[in-house]
Order: C-alpha cells, then structure tokens, then sequence
C-alpha cells in the first residue's frame, strides 16, 4: 500500500518512520521497515505504525539506508508474518512491494521445487526469493541485474524497493502499474509511492514510468528498463505540480 526508502547520511529509521506517517491515509493493516547496516535487520507487524516506531526505538537501531512499507493485504491475512519487508530465504535480500504478483503460484511451485522455503502466505515474498534465485546463479549478478531478471518472470501489479545484504550502499527500486516516486537530495535519495513523505526533503522527484527499475546509491541514480536499456530521466519541480 505504502512505500519509502532512504539512502544518505542521514539516519533512515526516523526518514522511513515519519514517511510512513504521511502514508497512513492511506490506510493499512500492517507496517515495517529494513535497515541495512553490516546486517540487514527487519522489524515488521500487525497494527500502527506508531507501536512499530515504539518497538524498534527500544531497539535501538542504527543505519543510513532503509526501507518501509505499510501493507494493505491481498494475498495472505493481515499478520505479523505477512507484514513486509519480506526476506528471501537465505536473508540476502528485503523486499517491500506495493500491488500484486498475479502468477506468484506458479512461481512459488518452481522455487519450491529449487528448495526454497516459504514462511509467509504473500505474493511478495515470492518475488523476494525470486530474487534471490536468479542473485544465485553466477558470481558475477548484481542485485540490479536479479531483480531484473525476476521482474521479467513476473505478470502484476508492482512498486519495489529492494536492498541486499551483500551491496550495502543501494536500494533498486521498480515499479510497473503501481506508482513509485524518487527524490534527489544532496548526497541523499528518497522513495516513496508518493510524494507525500519526499516533499519535506526536496523539491525535485523523478516519477517511475513502467518497468523503469533504478538503483540508488549515495551519490547516483541510475535508470533502466527491465531489459536493462537505458530510459531517459524527467526531474519534476514538485513547487510546480498542479
Ligand atoms: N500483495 C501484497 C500483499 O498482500 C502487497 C499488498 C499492498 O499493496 O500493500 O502482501
């Protein structure tokens, strides 16, 4: 239902906790948050974001890139287990994920079938281990590359952010169907689904269009499309948006 992700100097946790705030209109039955700092730690549950802030301030938490996610559920019950940002398996990568993977079934029975165990009932967690499949594949696959890959397979509805535990200065996001906004800060990104929870931080957003995927790091952003073409980036003035 709700996206956002922080990449910078910044803190994330308290970037990621009020963006996900201004999302609550939204509406939502779950909320949760990454953080990758050496680890790639996740705290997520069923109810408010205000409890969620609660828990993970006694946590203590630290770290400069994260993500968020308020869940709307559609596939699998409102639960803490199916609250995102949902883990690959092997704990590789953290996905949140607005929309619907529609043949996540058919997926699932492949992966299944290479091994992968499920702990949650969602189609996002599909596309997490998905991932994480084609990450396996060769020595030499970056986490963009996987997620394009996996991207590929998949027939849906999507806005991802992406991290992985083993490329700790980047968040890839993509988006088909489901909008997914990023701002340019100094030194700094941010994601949302909207740009709700950027406007604070910057005045200058690039809008998704499908099947664009990006990858953010401290100092770039990088634009392709799912093939890995490269597309061609429009940076809107948000004090201009009508
Ligand atoms: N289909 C996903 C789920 O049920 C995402 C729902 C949403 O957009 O919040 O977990």
């Amino acid at each position: 239902c709700g996206i956002v992700g922080y990449i910078g100097n910044k803190e994330a946790f308290p970037v990621l906790i009020n963006g996900l705030k201004r999302l609550e209109y939204r509406g939502y039955d779950s909320a949760g948050v990454a953080i990758l700092n050496g680890t790639l730690d996740v705290y997520k549950q069923q109810g408010k974001v205000g409890e969620l802030e609660e828990f993970v301030l006694s946590q203590k938490v630290q770290g400069n890139v994260g993500i968020g996610h308020t869940r709307w559920a559609t596939h699998g019950e409102p639960s803490d287990a199916n609250a995102h940002p949902h883990l690959s398996m092997n704990g590789k990568f953290s996905v949140v994920h607005n929309g619907i993977i529609e043949n996540y079934a058919r997926l699932k029975e492949d992966l299944v079938k290479h091994g992968f165990v499920f702990s949650s009932e969602t189609d996002t967690e599909v596309l997490a281990n998905l991932i994480e499949f084609f990450y396996n594949q060769a020595d030499d696959i970056s986490a963009e590359t996987a997620v394009q890959l996996a991207l590929s397979k998949v027939v849906g509805a999507y806005g991802i952010a992406v991290l992985c535990s083993e490329e700790k200065d980047k968040i890839v996001v993509a988006r088909k169907g489901s909008p997914l906004v990023v701002g340019l800060g100094n030194g700094e990104y941010f994601v949302a689904s909207d740009a709700s929870p950027i406007a604070e931080f910057t005045n200058h957003v690039v809008y998704l269009n499908d099947e664009d995927v990006a990858v953010l790091d401290k100092n770039n952003f990088t634009l392709k499309n799912i093939q890995n073409n490269p597309v061609s980036m429009k940076i809107t003035n948000l004090d201009l948006e009508i």
